[in-house]
């Protein structure tokens, strides 16, 4: 494997910037993280597709980000490629007609939620709130707990590495809480969204409710991921687990279980990756030891297998 090969070969060959040594920490939300080795930021199909053939001929392993708002990048970072996208995978078309929008992965989910409002556009209400891109939204089948994005999915385009286009049906996709059975090698690049034509006002009234239980629940101005674990089957919730062993406020560095919400991890200034993994090890076992709940990771890591 050659980074430096890799980097050489793209510089300046194909419709996508590459940058060494990137620093993740400015790239996610938790604004922590060491830097990825090589970082290719994709404008079109045909930049994407050759970023991946060279980096398949180098052997650097890649990953895609959308904005990092459900990643935690490792202090030592990454040691392959991480792979935006922009350009092309930024447009969106919105559809009255036929009650659709069709978006680029690297569109800002929130910009998709307000285009499907002001289409007076229902369906896409439970993401209200929700940062990130929608490749991340459909990565991640991001909703609540009970509604998802996947249900409005008609289809989806990825790419496959090394075999080109692939469209998924939404229908034939098994999408779950924060789940999808869709292939985790394919970088999704377009979704389009089945909604349905409903009354602005009584929509917008749905979004202010589900926006106030946000702020007046979450942590509020300090960098996270949201919510750190999976809510275990059932009703209880990961947060209130947390909560019931006394943990609130726990700190480690510059790291602290929010004090609000228990699912929350804050960087309150200066904190590691080591010192956020700390504390997620502590919620974690405590919570499996004290009430018999082996609670499973939503935030993704990256960078902590070498
Ligand atoms: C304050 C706050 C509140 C949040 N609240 C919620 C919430 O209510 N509900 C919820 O579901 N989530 C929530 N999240 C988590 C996060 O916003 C979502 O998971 C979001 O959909 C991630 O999008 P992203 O673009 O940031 O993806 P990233 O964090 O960059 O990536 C997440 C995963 O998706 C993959 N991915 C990203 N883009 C692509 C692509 N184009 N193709 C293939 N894979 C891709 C990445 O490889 C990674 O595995 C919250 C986060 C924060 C910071």
């Amino acid at each position: 494997m050659s980074v430096f090969n890799a980097y050489m070969a793209l510089s300046g060959a194909v419709d996508a910037e590459v940058a060494r040594d990137e620093p993740l920490a400015r790239r996610t939300s938790y604004r922590i993280g060491g830097p990825a080795a090589l970082r290719v930021t994709a404008h079109s199909y045909a930049g994407l597709a050759r970023t991946l053939a060279i980096l398949a001929d180098e052997r650097v392993e890649w990953v895609v980000l959308g904005r990092g708002t459900n990643v935690l990048v490792s202090d030592e970072g990454y040691d392959g490629c991480v792979i935006l996208l922009d350009g092309e995978f930024s447009r969106m078309t919105v559809s009255a007609e036929d009650a659709t929008i069709t978006a680029g992965a690297a569109c800002a989910l929130p910009t998709v939620v307000n285009a499907a409002l002001r289409a007076s556009l229902s369906g896409l209400e439970m993401c209200a709130g929700i940062p990130g891109t929608l490749g991340g939204a459909v990565s991640m089948n991001a909703g609540t707990r009970r509604e998802w994005i996947g249900r409005r999915v008609r289809d989806v385009v990825s790419l496959r590495p090394g075999g080109g286009l692939v469209r998924h049906e939404g229908g034939e996709v098994d999408w779950g809480y924060r789940s999808t059975s869709l292939p985790t090698d394919e970088i999704i690049l377009e979704a389009t969204l089945a909604l349905a034509p409903a009354d602005r006002a009584a929509m917008t009234a749905d979004m202010d409710v589900r926006l106030r239980r946000r702020r007046s629940a979450q942590p509020q101005g300090l960098p996270s991921c949201g919510s750190v674990f999976r809510n275990p089957p059932g009703d209880e919730s990961a947060g209130r687990l947390v909560e019931s062993c006394g943990l609130l406020g726990a700190t480690c560095g510059g790291a602290q279980i929010s004090p609000e919400h228990g699912n929350f991890i804050v960087n309150r200034g200066g904190a590691t990756a080591a010192d956020v993994v700390t504390l997620i090890t502590l919620a974690h076992d405590t919570v499996l030891e004290r009430c018999g709940v082996d609670l499973a990771c939503e935030v993704k890591l990256l960078g902590f297998g070498r």
